[in-house]
């Protein structure tokens, strides 16, 4: 970047050189020289990926040490917790996009962004390969690869289909912009089809059959969109079959939203069941045809079929292959994530970073660390502690594993809670240390890794991007910037998550928000502050203004239904 930017600066001086009989040459030569030397001293930083992480690091790094390219397929960023609103045209697509070239301008350099996806990460060789989006035009579609001093991987994850036959031919799923978009023109064309002459009353059932597959917050916000779509803008356009739509969505596991709180997760099954969608919980989707989908009732063993006519699969992530094919070449095949330690490089590649969805922070010592704890507290060896006691200690826990505290609270502590509560819901007065370990070592999966979300992937972006900044400092100044330093066998303090809570949009104007502080609150005061909330986290002003505009539009018009 910085060779070619001095470039017109030094044929400048070679042609008033050339004009002046020479003498400007060498000073020309000379000034190229010294930019080759510091762009030598730069390190090359390669990011894979524009999505939270990679955006959230970019946005933070200080490039004056630092020679950045990006590689990504998109070039541009996507607020990925609008997106169930761009499937019913809530918000429009463009508004929740940003260009990536905007958000990563810098005063002091320039950071080069290639469109292309990275299909082989070479950590040996320190290279990594990477492929053009443009397919279709030969010169523009040539392969290349990029050396690095410094490698962030940041590709976020991909849909999961679990192999089940014909989900990636006959299911929609909602991770990209593109994704929404479909939906949004198959939700339409199911109306529009269904309205035809000369169909039966169960093919026209059939097509405004909408199936949600999975209960997590995408399905469920999805479910939520769709329905305050059909009804408050789509029946009025279609009055003759509104009464043959339904929505029914689909979980594996006993209730939906069961990474919330225990009240919030039964106060959208209420919702929901008032709204007339159909929540069907303990059920196994075995596969899926253009026309059914074939269903195992989990209790019973029960094979059911149930006809549809659009159906969203959003039942989790799997890995892209690009991140199999690296964990397989650092003795990390057959993982999920790519493991890292708790200061994001990936382990046994130290100049390698992972962050985002792609990667998990190996807390190996965790329950090490919480039998220490325990240990420390019962200082009486008695084996039990009083509750008092208790509450210090799992508050020491959540500050050094604030991961936990989301285990904690969700649905999966019933067992500790009745640890803690005899069967009349008193609470005890003393707790069982080992009885209470037990139940936090069958969480030790769970608190392994950080929830896949946007907000991790942020802070772990800024994080990084942080420590790259003082990367310099450290060196020149062996006692460091102190309140970064930890003094110990690494250079910085280890990341640390903060967790700032959680939403769910429910329809109808009211959401179920979880809050630091065990604040739990449901209903329209929620969805307000969830305007505000995602009003404000929106990358640019640009983009903020859009959203707004696009919320009030829909109050006063409704939502636009052509098929465009
Ligand atoms: P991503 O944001 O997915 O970014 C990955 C980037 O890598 C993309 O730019 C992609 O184009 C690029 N890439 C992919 N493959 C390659 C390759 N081979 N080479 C180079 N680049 C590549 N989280 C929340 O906290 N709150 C929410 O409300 C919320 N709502 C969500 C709603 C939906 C519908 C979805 C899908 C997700 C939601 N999430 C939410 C989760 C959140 O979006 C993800 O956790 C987050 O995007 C992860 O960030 P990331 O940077 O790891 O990956």
């Amino acid at each position: 970047g910085r060779a070619s930017r001095s470039a017109p600066l030094a044929s400048k001086l070679l042609l008033l050189g050339t004009l002046s009989g020479g003498s400007i040459v060498a000073y020309a030569d000379a000034n190229e020289e010294a930019n080759k030397k510091e762009e030598h001293k730069k390190k090359k930083v390669v990011v894979l990926g524009t999505g939270w992480a990679g955006i959230s690091f970019l946005k933070d790094l200080d490039i004056t040490s630092y020679d950045v390219q990006v590689v990504s397929p998109q070039n541009y960023f996507a607020f990925t917790p609008l997106l169930p609103s761009v499937t019913c045209g809530t918000v429009e697509a463009r508004s929740i996009v940003e260009s990536v070239r905007n958000i990563t301008k810098k005063k002091n350099g320039e950071i080069e962004l290639w469109e292309a996806d990275c299909f082989k990460i070479d950590h040996v060789n320190q290279k990594v390969h990477c492929r053009p989006v443009f397919k279709d035009d030969p010169e523009a579609s040539q392969e290349f690869s990029l050396g690095y001093d410094y490698l962030i991987v940041a590709v976020g994850a991909q849909v999961n289909t679990f192999g089940t036959p014909g989900v990636l031919e006959n299911c929609h799923f909602l991770k990209e912009v593109e994704d929404a978009q479909r939906i949004r023109r198959g939700v339409i064309d199911c109306f529009e089809k269904a309205i035809l002459p000369g169909l039966t009353e169960e093919q026209r059932r059939r097509k405004l059959h909408f199936v949600i597959v999975g209960g997590g917050p995408t399905g469920v916000e999805f479910a939520a969109e769709l329905h305050d779509f059909i009804i408050e803008d789509i029946t009025k356009i279609y009055p003759s079959v509104k009464e043959l739509v339904k929505i029914t969505l689909i979980q594996s596991g006993d209730h939906i939203l069961n990474t919330f709180d225990e009240r919030i997760s039964s106060f959208a099954e209420q919702k929901f069941t008032r709204d007339g969608i159909d929540v069907q919980t303990g059920m196994r989707v075995m596969s899926v045809t253009d026309k059914d989908i074939t269903v195992k009732v989990k209790s019973s063993g029960e094979l059911v079929s149930i006809p549809h006519g659009l159906i969203l699969w959003s039942t989790g992530v799997g890995t892209r292959p690009v991140i199999s094919d690296f964990m397989e070449q650092v003795g990390q095949g057959g993982r999920r994530a790519v493991a890292t330690n708790e200061w994001l490089q990936v382990t046994g590649c130290e100049n390698v970073y992972a962050v985002g969805d792609c990667a998990s922070i190996a807390q190996r010592k965790i329950l090490g660390d919480i039998a220490n704890i325990f240990k420390a507290a019962d200082a009486d060896n008695s084996g039990t502690l009083t509750m008092e006691e208790l509450e210090g200690v799992v508050d020491d826990i959540i500050v050094r594993y604030p991961q936990v505290e989301l285990y904690l609270k969700s649905k999966h502590m019933r067992h500790i809670n009745d640890l803690l509560a005899d069967s009349e819901g008193n609470a005890r007065k003393e707790v069982d240390i080992e009885a209470f370990k037990l139940a936090l070592s069958e969480a030790d999966s769970q608190m392994k890794t950080l929830p896949a979300t946007a907000q991790v992937a942020a802070q772990q972006g800024a994080y990084l991007a942080k420590c790259f900044n003082r990367m310099e400092q450290c060196k020149e100044l062996p006692e460091g910037p102190k309140r970064f330093r930890t003094g110990g066998h690494h250079q910085f303090r280890p990341f640390q998550y903060k967790h700032f809570g959680q939403f769910a949009p429910l329809g109808g104007d009211q959401a179920a928000a979880e809050l630091p502080g065990d604040w739990v609150s449901a209903g329209k005061s929620a969805q307000w502050l969830w305007y505000s909330v995602y009003a404000s986290k929106q990358v640019s002003w640009r983009t903020r203004a859009l959203v707004v505009s696009d919320w009030t539009r829909r109050y006063i018009f409704g939502r636009d239904s052509s098929r465009i």
